[in-house]
């Protein structure tokens, strides 16, 4: 496992990237309202990243062992979906969906990512709540990750918090991020106080909780990416790239 401190020059870029990245997933996340297909999100993903002088990361990326490489700029994931959804021309978003949009930004050759999980126009109280409560959950890993705690910290943290109320994906998990889309450590949503990796200020991560409103299990797609909750029940997803300090992390993909 190699951890890659990053130093004050990779710092500087990352941290503009971030706030490119925040921009584009809220203006993408505004456009998610019924009648829209996953591809014409993908396309206004794809330009607005162009235009800000960045590459898409997850376009083409292909993880070791992975079948195929993602053919998109963005992961959308609708209500079942839990996370590498492919957005396509004839899905169309509707009224009631809750759609996860994950995006990863190259720019200045490095790396940030980020994902919200959004509603189409009205949806359920219980829906919001898993909403509301994955956005928290996601909070309190952040919280969690401060210099001299450790990864285990952060799970422990969002394994607490959530406390059995939701199923918390445990096969997919946050991770080091920067010079690489995907960089050690892994950081999963569960976890034990003290253990694992400690966090040094300079590690940028990504902390990505994956809350299902029924069990905890998931399946794979018949095309290769998209994950699925295993009983059909919905699923929320929020991610943050954040900068390990001295003490509380600094978010790096915000406005
Ligand atoms: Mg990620």
């Amino acid at each position: 496992m190699t951890v890659i401190v990053k130093n004050k020059e990779q710092i500087k870029i990352i941290r503009e990237g971030g706030k490119i990245l925040a921009r584009v997933l809220d203006k993408v996340a505004k456009k998610a309202k019924p009648g829209i297909s996953t591809f014409e999100l993908d396309k206004y993903a794809h330009d607005l990243i162009i235009k800000e002088g960045g590459i898409p990361a997850f376009l083409n990326y292909r993880p070791e062992g992975a079948p195929k490489a993602f053919p998109a700029t963005i992961c959308i994931s609708v209500n079942n979906e839990i996370v590498h959804g492919i957005p396509t021309k004839t899905k169309i978003l509707k009224e009631g969906d809750i759609v996860s949009l994950d995006l990863g930004l190259e720019y200045k050759g490095l790396f940030t990512d980020h994902a919200v999980t959004v509603a189409v126009g009205k949806i359920s109280k219980k829906d919001q709540q898993l909403l509301d409560y994955t956005k928290k959950a996601l909070e309190v890993g952040i919280w969690a990750a401060q210099g001299g705690a450790t990864v285990g910290d952060i799970g422990h943290a969002i394994e607490s918090f959530v406390n059995r109320k939701y199923g918390i994906v445990r096969e997919l998990s946050g991770h080091g991020v920067g010079v690489k889309i995907h960089e050690d450590p892994y950081i999963p949503n569960y976890g034990k106080k003290g253990k694992g990796v400690k966090l040094i200020p300079g590690m940028i991560i990504a902390i990505e909780p994956m809350l299902n409103i029924g069990k905890a299990s998931i399946v794979s797609a018949s095309d290769d990416w998209t994950i699925k909750t295993a009983d059909g029940s919905r699923s929320a997803h929020f991610e943050h790239t954040i900068l390990i300090t001295e003490g509380e992390a600094e978010i790096l993909t915000k406005i």
